[in-house]
Formats: C-alpha cells, sequence, structure tokens
C-alpha cells in the first residue's frame, strides 16, 4: 500500500480500526494542526476524530449537530468543524473561523468539500470513500512538511 511520501492509502475494515487511526495521527499532531475532512454521510469522520482525540485525552466528540464548531480542552486544545451544513464559505467565517485558525487550537473539519476555498494551505486532508458495512479506503494526503511525518509514518506501517 506504499505510494509517495506525501500519501498514503490504507484500507480500514472496522469502526475500532478507523479510531486507532485517528488515535496514531493525533499522537503526531502539533498546535495549529489542520486535518481536513472529505467523504460522504457515514464514511467514517466523525470516528475518525474521535480517535484524534483520544490521543488528545479528549472525550465527548459528537456526531453532526446544528453545531458548526466545538472547542474541546486536553492535551492540545481541539476544535472540531463540521460544515455539513454550511453553504456559504462566510457562514464558515461568521462563527469566528479566523479566531479558531490563530488559536493554536488543532482543527478537525468534515465535510471539507463544502469549504474548499478556507482550507489553509498547509494541512492534512483525509478521503474517506465506503459507507454502511464496507472496508473504508482512506487516503492521506500532507501539503506541506510537518504533514509528511505522518505521511511517512503511516507509509511505514
Ligand atoms: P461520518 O462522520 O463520516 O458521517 P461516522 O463516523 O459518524 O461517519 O459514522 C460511521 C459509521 O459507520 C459508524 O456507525 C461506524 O460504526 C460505521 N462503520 C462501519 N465500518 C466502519 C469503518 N471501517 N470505519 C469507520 N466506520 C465504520
Ligand atoms: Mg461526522
Amino acid at each position: 500500500m506504499t505510494e509517495k511520501k506525501n500519501s498514503v492509502t490504507l484500507e480500514i475494515a472496522d469502526p475500532v480500526s478507523m479510531s486507532e487511526l485517528g488515535a496514531r495521527i493525533g499522537e503526531k499532531l502539533f498546535p495549529g494542526a489542520f486535518i481536513a475532512m472529505f467523504g460522504g454521510l457515514g464514511a467514517g469522520k466523525t470516528t475518525l476524530t474521535k480517535g484524534i482525540a483520544k490521543a488528545l485525552s479528549i472525550e465527548g466528540i459528537l456526531s453532526p449537530t446544528f453545531t458548526i464548531v466545538r472547542h474541546h480542552e486536553g492535551k492540545l486544545a481541539l476544535d472540531h468543524f463540521d460544515a455539513y451544513r454550511i453553504e456559504e464559505t462566510d457562514e464558515l467565517y461568521a462563527v469566528g473561523y479566523e479566531d479558531h485558525l490563530s488559536s493554536g487550537s488543532v482543527i478537525v473539519m468534515e465535510w471539507c468539500e463544502n469549504v474548499p476555498d478556507a482550507l489553509p494551505e498547509e494541512r492534512l486532508e483525509v478521503h474517506i470513500e465506503g459507507s454502511g458495512s464496507d472496508v473504508r479506503r482512506v487516503e492521506l494526503r500532507a501539503f506541506g512538511r510537518r504533514y509528511e511525518e505522518i505521511t511517512e509514518d503511516l507509509n511505514a506501517c
């Protein structure tokens, strides 16, 4: 499953493995890290986010609601965005997106398909394909050197 160093594709067979992948990513995060998630309803974005949060000693990650962003305190702070209901990028800025970006919190954003213009240049993209009981195809793409450490680590397993 090895590809270029700045990307890696994994097959994830169950929710526990998805959460473990999240924890592995979470252990490598740093203040201000940005994880941009893509993938349809039920792909496993929130499951992955829970794993990331676990590595930061955070519990209580919730699935989609009408709340665009939730802040969590942990080893690093985590701002969990869900852009599912966002139609205009302006709605993201209306909830203080820029302040979140400069706050040093780790940001995980679900449904980045809806806000492609709002993503920072440097980020880790996570693209998940599959739903229901499908094995998930998870592609991680590093944009920026700091994120390549994560894809390199995952390529090595
Ligand atoms: P999303 O946030 O992308 O809408 P969730 O993580 O909330 O998705 O839900 C994914 C659902 O799919 C969960 O009910 C989970 O138990 C189930 N599931 C089944 N197989 C997998 C897998 N391989 N990876 C992740 N979730 C899976
Ligand atoms: Mg979700």
